[in-house]
């Protein structure tokens, strides 16, 4: 059916076809046609019919929860305002005013307070590929570029950022979808947007526009091409969604190669950095344990600082002194704690500043937040190490006093009815509010007036919302009525008139509501541009904020949880804790019963850990707890240990457990040999690798072999220091005949046929997996459980004769042969071709061919 309204939403749909379109009618927003029948099924919403189209609504002041469900499901929505008030016999204006989409959404109640919110662009072209990502809600805005493994560097940058929406060009979306790490299941579907948005040209005038005319220089992108292709596209893709100004994007901030500590997306879920692996909540993990901060921007630098573990020996020990004393002076930690419960989310706040869309309640929050600031700068700059960051506190004097006077303390959320402006703030307004507000008064004045003047003692004013004011006279008094009095009604006993004098005074009460709301609205809009001004220094003080509740909440942890200093600079090769400890198994369990460990683990001859000791004894926990001690170095946290000595690591690798990924069409063991792949193909010397009992999910043979020639390849590689657990006693033969590596053992006490954890890692290689034991004590019936130790019995004789011995002979024969191949390699190198006789050259060759046969 084709009538203006939907002829208007077929030409917006045909723009935002990707879009869900909400199209605004009254207090609706509707959708129609095919968006229609999708919605209506998204949302569960009735499906009705208008002039035989199909549409759906929902309420305006609802839609967020609605917006929110369908950007939860991938989907874009583009709101269609209406621009004009409706008038009668006049088209309502309507365009579309934003398009809202997983990473760019700004309102409050869809974002999560403590965690960013990224979009993520990717481009690649000619083998070379760049990034970029913002949050749009707080202005970040960070670039980085790579030239050689791109799948790996994809990788590892996503589950850093871990955006809600990635875009890019058609190469990018190849390599994209090309990553094992999309079947986890957390990353979004890749969009590819317009190859012309990677338009050299293009993309440096809209960097020019938003950044300005020397933003190359200033933020060194000269010579870097890749990066102004791919942060220009982004910006692009913005001002195509946003349709407004974003004037709190204003840096361009380049991560440099090598910043932060790698760790993949498998590591973190194992180590259970920020989620339980299990339920994927904060609670549980260490996140959770640590995250003491105050203020929502500080619980978001916190899930930076767990995203970005650093590399710089100098900043991680600015971090650590900073923690230090917080850590040791009590009244600091009180004063700053009280102090920073009081700051709002300026960092956002600026960010509605920045789209205009701050309301009158964000502002007294602003007002509030800023009215602590010189006292968080008093306090900062008593410190001997805090006191750096006193600076990046900015003075808001002038907009505190601006606000103070501006803004009613008591002002609602919403602009439409006014009531927001501070009585005394503006001479103009205060008179047409009084004249609003006094209309009782003046009418009563006007009634005396009119009383005297007529000598008609029944006279009244009155007011109803069909005639506005008029005078009601009884009706045997109507022939006092002066001539000038207009009759309007007549009612049962009354007569009703209005005068020139009535209707003035009508227009003025009814107008000075109506002038004093858009007075008030011109008010706030003045206000809101003086505001525009502090974007920047209210950014620097929002992150100088942030940086000091992280560190006030790592002081607060330390004395909570009884962590130290850890010793962590360029000059340290090894990892010596002493009395270390998982901080969250710690933390879940009785004051007191966690038992400590030591760990020694260095380049050379304690390189790799082989760890055996039943199920149940505590591998797993020890293993994680020295990773996790390395991490936390790395954040600048002090660390659950009496004392720890930690080398700078460049990435932590984890294989841990066996986690099934069936609904990504892969098999337990394909998961665990695509990590050990991983794991082997990027480690280095500088890494930190945690192998919990690899060749698991496979024949025990299989198994064994891999998990051998893994240690033997870490080995002889020299891939970083290893902690290796494995149920495969066979393994503790590797010490001794491979370079680096140490047997430990799970201490267990047996009584009867019990067994009790003692939790303690000494030296030494176990030669029972107790696995029977540990069945017995979860529950396994009693039949079960003596026929599976007949069962072991037996197997085990078996295997006894067979093992070992193919190892070892396997072991044999590769140092044989690596003994022939560098015997015959010695005599190649002695040959002088030019000297040498054919005939003597033919007596070499058939030595060369008799030494191999022999070898054979
Ligand atoms: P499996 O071989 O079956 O995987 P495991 O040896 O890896 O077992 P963990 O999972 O590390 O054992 O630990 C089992 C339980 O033992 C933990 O959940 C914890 O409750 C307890 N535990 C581990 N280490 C300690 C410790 N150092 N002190 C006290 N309790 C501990």
């Amino acid at each position: 059916m084709s009538t203006p309204m939907f002829d208007h939403y077929n030409i917006i749909k045909e723009q935002y076809k990707d879009c869900i379109v909400f199209y605004r009618l009254g207090d609706f927003y509707e959708m129609f046609s095919d968006d229609a029948v999708l919605a209506s099924k998204l949302l569960e919403l009735t499906l009705t019919a208008r002039a035989g189209e199909k549409m759906c609504g929902v309420p305006y002041h609802a839609v967020e929860t609605y917006i929110a469900r369908l950007l939860n499901l991938g989907y874009k929505v583009a709101i269609c305002e209406q621009l004009t008030e409706p008038e009668k016999g006049k088209r309502v204006e309507r365009d579309v005013v934003r398009v809202i989409t997983p990473g760019t959404v700004t309102e409050e109640s869809i974002l999560e307070e403590t965690r960013n919110n990224y979009i993520m662009s990717v481009y690649v072209s000619e083998g070379k590929m760049a990034i970029c990502y913002s949050d749009i809600t707080t202005g970040e805005f960070k670039c980085q570029d790579f030239d050689l493994n791109l799948d790996t560097n994809l990788a590892d940058v996503l589950s850093r950022v871990m955006p809600k929406e990635v875009i890019g060009n058609s190469e990018a979306g190849k390599l994209y979808n090309s990553l094992a790490i999309l079947r986890t299941g957390s990353l979004p579907k890749f969009s590819e947007y317009y190859q012309w948005a990677f338009g050299l040209d293009r993309c440096d005038k809209n960097l020019k526009k938003q950044f300005g005319e020397n933003y190359a220089k200033v933020f060194e992108l000269e010579k870097r091409n890749l990066i102004k292709v791919c942060a220009g596209a982004l910006i692009e893709y913005l001002n195509e969604t946003q349709k407004r100004l974003m004037k709190n994007i204003n840096k361009i901030e380049i991560i440099k190669k090598d910043n932060f500590m790698t760790l993949d997306i498998n590591t973190r879920r194992n180590l259970e950095l920020t989620e339980s692996a299990r339920e994927r909540k904060k609670y549980g993990s260490l996140l959770w344990l640590l995250d003491k901060t105050k203020t929502s921007m500080g619980g978001r630098m916190m899930r930076k600082i767990f995203d970005e573990p650093l590399l710089s020996s100098s900043q991680i020990n600015n971090r650590l002194d900073c923690v230090e004393e917080v850590y040791k002076k009590i009244l600091l930690r009180d004063k700053l704690s009280e102090e920073l419960s009081e700051v709002n989310d300026i960092e956002r706040i600026s960010g509605k500043i920045a789209f205009g869309s701050i309301n009158p309640k964000e502002m007294l929050s602003l007002k509030n937040s800023l009215k602590v600031m010189p006292k968080i700068k008093a306090t900062l700059e008593e410190c001997n190490k805090l006191n750096k960051y006193a600076n990046g506190i900015e003075n808001f004097d002038y907009i505190v006093d601006l606000l103070e006077r501006a803004i009613d303390d008591n002002a609602p959320s919403l602009l439409k009815d006014g009531g927001y402006i501070k009585k005394g703030f503006n001479t103009e307004l205060d008179n047409l509010r009084s004249m609003r507000d006094n209309a009782e008064g003046w009418k009563n004045n006007l009634e005396k007036e009119e009383k005297e003047k007529t000598g008609i003692p029944s006279l009244k004013i009155k007011y109803n919302r069909v005639f506005g004011y008029f005078i009601e006279v009884n009706r045997k008094d109507a022939d006092k009525v002066p001539l000038y009095y207009e009759r309007k009604q007549t009612i049962s006993n009354n007569e009703r008139y209005v005068t020139e004098d009535l209707k003035r005074l009508e227009n003025q009460i009814l107008s000075a509501s109506e002038d004093s709301i858009k007075l008030e609205a011109k008010i706030y809009s003045a206000i809101k541009e003086s505001l525009l001004d502090q974007i920047e220094a209210l950014q620097k003080t929002a992150k100088t904020i942030a940086i000091i509740d992280c560190i006030l909440a790592l002081g607060v942890s330390a004395v909570k949880h009884n962590l130290v200093k850890p010793t962590i600079n360029n000059n340290i090769k090894d990892i010596k804790i002493e009395g270390g400890r998982h901080p969250v198994v710690e933390a879940f369990m009785k004051n007191g019963t966690f038992i400590s460990n030591d760990t020694y683990l260095n380049n050379e001859d304690d390189r790799i850990m082989v760890i055996t000791g039943p199920n149940m004894a505590g591998k797993s926990t020890f293993m994680r707890q020295v990773a996790l001690i390395t991490f936390m170095a790395h954040i600048g946290s002090f660390v659950p240990a009496t004392s720890a000595e930690i080398c700078l690591t460049d990435r932590i690798f984890t294989r841990v457990g066996a986690s099934d990924d069936l609904t990504f069409g892969q098999s337990t063991f394909m998961v665990e040999m695509s990590e050990v792949a991983n794991i082997l193909a990027n480690a280095t010397s500088k890494s930190l690798i945690i192998l919990d009992e690899i060749g698991r999910g496979t024949s025990t043979f299989d198994g064994l072999s891999i998990a051998w020639a893994v240690v033997e390849h870490i080995s002889k590689m020299g891939l970083g220091k290893t902690l290796f657990a494995t149920h495969y006693h066979e393994l503790t033969e590797l010490e001794g005949v491979l370079n680096g590596v140490k047997n430990y053992k799970v201490l267990v006490k047996e009584l009867d046929d019990r067994v009790v954890f003692l939790h303690k890692i000494v030296r030494g290689g176990a030669n029972k997996s107790f696995g029977i034991e540990v069945a017995r004590l979860a529950g396994v019936p009693r039949e079960v459980l003596d026929r599976a130790k007949e069962i072991s019995k037996n197997l085990e004789s078996v295997n006894k004769k067979l093992d070992l011995n193919i190892f070892k002979e396997n072991k044999q024969k590769a140092e044989d042969n690596n003994k022939l191949a560098q015997s015959i390699l010695a005599i190649v190198k002695d040959i002088d071709i030019n000297r040498v006789s054919p005939m003597t050259a033919f007596d070499i060759l058939v030595d060369l061919v008799n030494k191999i046969k022999q070898g054979e």
